[in-house]
């Protein structure tokens, strides 16, 4: 791969590691284990293997690590680290770099699992979590210590879509000496510039975009060298969160077409935005790339486009919701996000049911809120779609 090449060049030709067969299409090493020609051979591989050397699957894999180049070539990163799930991501990058006595900051609205592993797991091995209002620069500030090693915030966050700004809370990070770890699902790694702008850590979740197409769960940290294969490895690798071969060519095929599904479903997402603006069934209508998201300054700056997920809150509360919901034709009621498909959401009784009702209003998460995550679909075809289940409600 060509440092030279542009984006979509190294999306279809990065990490590529051909066979003595020379196939096309990357082929899968759907296997656990590798032979050595010799016993000292053997010696010499557990000693230092080289990037191209293999022991064991839960350590590297060829077609994992075909993957581990591309998303990382994509993202600006010098290495990644393939995992599991998105959630492998999450728990192994902070797990890896945290031990007792260390303080974390979070922003406070976190999907629901990256909650579950500050609140529960980190702080029962003594790490000490606090969490503040992620677009609120004063109250990061405010909450940073001498002993604070990490700060996590997804970058957009879920459902509501407010954008924390990166390069603002890196820099007070840094001059505490903590390290900046995003959950960056929502900017989408097309879209993200985040290692540029101050992030020293990136996790995706690859069951979404990165898939995009509703097949697998996978995940993938990204850092630094000295980071991915002095920190993360060791950890990943003696705990099994690694992500299998067959997940990585699924992955590594999604990659090749990622940049034209976002852009494409980016698209859409700001013309049924622009298309849904003062609808009289809805009293908001958020889109981070719309003019009218209150952010969309430090959208513009950070990212360039909005992703692929716009909120709707109709008029009604959960009665409404549903009737909209139920009376879409084209758009599937589901979970996942940055599919193919288009996906409509009811995060208050489904991906944030659990929560209290008082937090649901802090985060904003209403009767009426319905997360819409656009698809590659035909944008007139679900804005029609959309526009005829709002004249049901
Ligand atoms: C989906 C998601 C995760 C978890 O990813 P899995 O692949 O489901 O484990 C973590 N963070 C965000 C923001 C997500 O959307």
């Amino acid at each position: 791969m060509s440092d030279t090449w542009n984006t979509r060049t190294k999306l279809v030709h990065g990490g590529t590691r051909r066979s003595q067969y020379n196939e096309v299409s990357e082929a899968i090493f759907l296997t656990q284990g590798f032979v050595y020609n010799t016993a000292e051979e053997a010696e010499s591989r557990f000693l230092k293997s080289g990037p191209d050397e293999f022991i064991y699957a839960r350590y590297g894999n060829p077609t994992v690590a075909m993957f581990e180049d591309r998303i990382a070539a994509l993202e600006g990163a010098e290495d990644a680290f393939a995992t599991a799930s998105g959630m492998a991501a999450v728990s192994g990058a902070l797990t890896s770099m945290l031990r007792a006595g260390d303080h974390v900051v979070a922003a406070r609205a976190l999907f629901g699992s990256c909650l579950y592993v500050l609140e529960e797991v980190l702080t029962r091995f003594g790490v000490e979590v606090s969490f503040v209002d992620g677009t609120d620069l004063a109250q990061w500030k405010a909450a940073l210590r001498a002993n604070t090693k990490v700060v996590f915030f997804e970058t957009i966050a879920n459902p509501t879509l407010e954008v924390v700004d990166i390069a603002g809370v890196a820099s007070l990070a840094h001059a505490v000496g903590a390290s900046v770890v995003i959950d960056n699902v929502f900017a989408t790694p097309v879209f993200s510039k985040a290692i540029a702008q101050g992030a020293d850590v990136v996790v995706y979740s690859a069951t979404k975009h990165i898939d995009g197409q509703g097949r697998a769960l996978g995940g993938v940290i990204l850092g630094s060298r000295d980071f991915i294969r002095g920190t993360v490895e060791p950890y990943m690798k003696h705990t099994g969160g690694s992500m299998s071969p067959f997940t990585a060519w699924i992955m590594l095929k999604g990659l090749e077409t990622i940049d034209l599904r976002v852009r494409a479903q980016a698209a859409s997402a700001l013309a049924m935005a622009d298309a849904l603006q003062g609808h009289e069934k809805l009293s908001r209508v958020i889109y981070p790339g719309h003019p009218s998201h209150a952010q969309n300054a430090l959208v513009e700056r950070q990212m360039g486009k909005g992703g692929t997920v716009i909120s709707l809150e109709i008029k009604g509360g959960q009665a409404a919701a549903f009737a909209f919901l139920n009376a879409l034709e084209i758009v599937l009621i589901s979970n996942n996000l940055g599919d193919a498909k288009s996906i409509a959401t009811h995060p208050a009784t489904t991906t944030h049911q659990r929560l209290p009702e008082e937090q649901k209003a802090s985060l904003g998460i209403t009767p009426g809120l319905v997360r819409l995550s656009v698809g590659i679909e035909d944008a007139d075809d679900l804005i029609a779609d959309v526009k005829q289940a709002l004249a049901k409600v």
